[in-house]
């Protein structure tokens, strides 16, 4: 088949804008441009009295509407926003506890229809070497990650007739069925391009745990100057309504984020709370399960990324991941490995609540131990191991959690919500995140890590109130220590 006739049909296969009508107010999207433009006006030098009420209502874990979402991101108060920092931290730590969970990305294939201007993977650029794992050499993939002690995936897929719904199926399918010495995946999340509902359906069918869509830009104008309007990717509203489908076809755990560095970061943020609110309003209250926020990384010859026309430094990057925080309480935030050390470990204590560590996304980089450029989508800043960032972790008095109890016990969606929305998610996940905690640290830490690890685990388990779980936990502990593997609440 010629590729072009492949893409072709592809597009009239795959988009459905019928899909999406259900979801629009009198034909229009959920990005109202005009209100948030109006605001982040009306909110441009808000009151310290009124930022003090919006942190006391997020500290209360409820999530905040536009307009005083918009009044944080105007804070022009050095000293109010150490009082927001420290309301982040507080936020998820009632929320999530003094754990951060941990993921591996795994690049799939990278060859791609698009051409979107600041990613490697786009068609136009010639210089990256294109491929897609064959199933030999995705299972090496993922014995070299269970290896590591990685528990959960976000497997990663460019878009192309060729890794299409069946396509990402067969792929999850097999990352599950690969185990070695009791080391296995048990989470399989994916980022890939919008689907429509019936494809949807395939991949809750062979059991995905989150499905990740990032808009990339909220600004429509913006948007159509990034993403040819001869692509796929050039239809924003398929790409807006990517996660309401999802949810349509009963794939409950859904991601949103943006890349940050295409406009304005606060008119970013005003959007992802638009999203958030729309699917709130459509799935009984069920927002993002997460929300990322990759800023910009060079490319191998993507010359966007050298001057993007938005670059969001550090304080600006890390006060947008703090009105997240407080914005939406209950949803989980992501902070990759595109960020150097040195960043992380200033934005971590504002909120965050997954990572990733010691990634390769070059197509087969785990197994071959090669980062290779020119199979790469962009440039990872923090290069250090699992095990490094998971010592530092411990230095920061945080658990890290491999954790995937709630997917397998069916709390996602509504029921997860429901959870972490009043706070008692800390129930099962801290002692979740013990029990996993154990396992790493037994199985594949450092002695360093391992020592260090264990003292923190016990306080952790201390603090597990008596009248609670404590007493199964210790017995779950001893049980590990034992051998066993995979116990959970
Ligand atoms: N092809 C799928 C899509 O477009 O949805 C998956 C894309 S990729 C695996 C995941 C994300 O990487 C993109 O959605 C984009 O936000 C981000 N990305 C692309 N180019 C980037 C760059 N130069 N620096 C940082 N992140 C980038
Ligand atoms: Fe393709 Fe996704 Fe890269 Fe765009 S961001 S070029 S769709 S891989």
């Amino acid at each position: 088949m010629a590729e072009n006739d492949g893409e072709g049909s592809w597009v009239s296969r795959v988009v459905r804008p019928s899909e999406n009508e259900k979801y629009l107010e009198d034909g229009r999207d959920f990005v109202d441009v005009e209100l948030i433009e109006r605001e982040l006006a009306e909110n441009s030098r808000p009151d310290p009295a009124r930022i003090r009420d919006i942190v006391a209502k997020s500290l209360s874990l409820a999530r905040l509407d536009p307009s005083e979402t918009a009044a944080l991101l105007q804070c022009g108060d050095d000293d109010l926003w150490q009082e927001m920092y420290e309301a982040g931290l507080k936020v998820k730590q009632s929320v999530y506890g003094r754990r951060i969970v941990f993921f591996a990305p795994l690049y799939v294939s990278n060859y791609c229809i698009n051409n979107c201007e600041y990613c490697g993977f786009r068609t136009s650029n010639r210089e990256i070497v294109r491929s897609s794992l064959t199933d030999e050499q995705l299972r090496e993939e993922i014995l070299a990650l269970i290896r590591k002690g990685h528990k959960r995936l976000v497997m990663a897929y460019g878009e192309h007739p060729r890794s299409g719904a069946d396509f990402i199926a067969h792929t999850i399918r097999l990352a599950y069925s690969v185990k070695e010495n009791g080391g296995e995946i048990r989470r399989v999340n994916v980022n890939a391009a919008p689907l429509c509902v019936e494809d949807y359906r395939k991949l809750k069918e062979v059991g995905i745990g989150t499905y990740q869509v990032f808009q990339e830009t909220y600004h429509p104008a913006t948007y159509r100057k990034l993403h040819p309007a001869d692509t796929v990717k050039g239809d924003m509203r398929w790409r807006l309504y990517a996660l309401h489908r999802a949810q349509e076809a009963g794939i409950d755990d859904v991601a949103i984020g943006a890349l940050f560095g295409l406009y304005d970061y606060r008119f970013e943020v005003m959007a992802l709370l638009l999203h958030t609110m729309s699917l709130e309003k459509y799935f009984g209250g069920v927002g993002p399960h997460t929300i990322s926020f990759p800023r910009l990384e060079p490319a191998l010859n993507t010359p966007y990324t050298e001057n993007p026309a938005h670059r969001v430094s550090d304080e600006q990057f890390k006060k947008l991941v703090t009105v997240l925080r407080l914005s939406v309480p209950y949803t989980g935030l992501i902070l990759t490995a595109r960020e150097p050390a040195k960043v992380r470990r200033e934005v971590i204590p504002v909120g965050v609540t997954q990572l990733d560590a010691g990634s390769n996304i070059g197509i087969g980089g785990y197994s071959s131990g090669a980062v290779r450029g020119e199979k790469q989508q962009f440039m990872l800043s923090d290069p250090r191991t699992l095990d490094e960032v998971v010592s530092e972790l411990v230095d920061m008095g945080m658990i890290t959690s491999f954790c995937t109890a709630d997917y397998r016990c069916g709390r996602t969606g509504g029921c997860f919500m429901g959870f972490s929305k009043s706070g008692k998610i800390q129930g099962f996940c801290m002692p979740n995140a013990v029990l996993t905690f154990a396992e790493y640290l037994l199985d594949y830490a450092s002695p360093e890590t391992r020592e260090k690890g264990w003292v923190l685990l016990e306080k952790e388990l201390e603090a597990i109130p008596e009248d609670g779980p404590r007493e199964i936990v210790a017995d779950y502990l001893e049980r590990i220590k034992a051998g066993e593997r995979d116990l959970y609440l």
